[in-house]
């Protein structure tokens, strides 16, 4: 419109939100072919007890990297596919992974907990309870020995076909966990009537600690909380061990974070708590997590 050997930029909001929709497609795009291709792993991160550091568990996390976008981060793509449905067959390849390492370490003799995230839409998929159960079957694994982590926004959602999904699988053994907790909803009747046997403190308040009152303010509510409902406090994104002792001193009970070890290969987690590859029966004495 303004001749030739002109040329503009547009910056307008439109612009952009165009530009992030097609970002968005094209990652879902990728994910999509990702699946089949095998670009999908998982990694692990060491769940510890606070007080002296004895491996209690481990955080199943995927990881993603593309031929082209190289390391894509879950907290990247893991929404989009959230919003496109693709969670549902990516929940299950991770579940079905996550199950399959943690029956070797079961055969090993590690006595370990598996955490595995679990989306809302695939926690809402009609025969998901039947699908856990299984998979755990086929891994030939006690339910016990797997954790599913949820979001708050799951559990305040639809009570009653919530309250009967959580009830089949704590009867399953299945330890269910709240993640982030403290980002979400302020009801916490739900913590009352499910089944819930641990609180995740979300990383964005364990940042602060010990220095900022209000973190540590709301860091010891869901302690108090936790103690007062009996149920298990695990701090996620420790990093210093001033951190750990705060936490300690609250009377949290488990943590993970860099302080320990960030989310690391099969291999690279067995070295570092200690158990020789593939080697059975030579894992460490630990202790249960209850
Ligand atoms: P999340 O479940 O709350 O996982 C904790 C995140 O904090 C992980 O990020 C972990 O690597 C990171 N983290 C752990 N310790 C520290 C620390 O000390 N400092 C800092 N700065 N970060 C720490 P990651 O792996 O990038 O995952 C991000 C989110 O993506 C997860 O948050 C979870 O919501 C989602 N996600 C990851 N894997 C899966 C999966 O298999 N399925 C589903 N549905 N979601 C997943
Ligand atoms: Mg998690
Ligand atoms: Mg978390
Ligand atoms: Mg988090």
């Amino acid at each position: 419109a303004s001749g030739r050997g002109h040329f503009r930029f547009h910056r307008a909001a439109d612009d952009q939100d165009g530009e992030r929709l097609r970002s968005r497609l094209q990652l879902d795009h990728a994910m999509r072919q990702a699946l089949p291709r095998g670009e999908f792993r998982l990694h692990y991160q060491p769940q510890v007890d606070i007080a002296d550091g004895r491996l209690l568990g481990a955080e199943a996390l995927i990881r993603w990297t593309d031929a082209q976008l190289g390391e894509v981060s879950p907290a990247r793509f893991i929404p989009v596919a959230e919003e496109s449905g693709f969670i549902v067959a990516i929940g299950d390849w991770v579940l079905r992974q996550a199950l399959a390492q943690a029956a070797r370490w079961y055969g090993d003799g590690a006595d370990l907990v598996v955490s595995v995230n679990v989306s809302p839409l695939q926690f809402q998929q009609p025969g998901f309870v039947e699908g856990v159960a299984q998979v755990l079957a086929q891994a030939g694994l006690p339910g016990e020995r797997l954790e599913l982590e949820l979001t708050e926004s799951l559990l305040v959602r639809d009570a009653e076909e919530t309250l009967q999904r959580l009830q089949a699988l704590a009867a399953l053994g299945v330890r269910l966990a709240i993640d982030d907790f403290g980002t979400g909803y302020s009801s916490l009747g739900y913590l009352k009537r499910f089944p819930i046997s641990r609180l995740k403190i979300d990383r964005s308040f364990i940042k602060g600690l010990p220095g900022d009152p209000s973190d540590a303010g709301i860091v010891q509510a869901i302690v108090q909380l936790g103690r007062a409902l009996r149920l298990e406090v695990i701090a996620e994104g420790v990093e210093t061990d001033a951190q750990r002792a705060f936490l300690h001193g609250l009377g949290a009970q488990q943590y993970q974070g860099f302080l320990c070890a960030p989310a690391l290969e099969v291999e690279a987690f067995n070295a570092r708590v200690g158990l020789p590859a593939g080697a059975a029966a030579q894992w460490p004495a630990v202790r249960r997590v209850r």
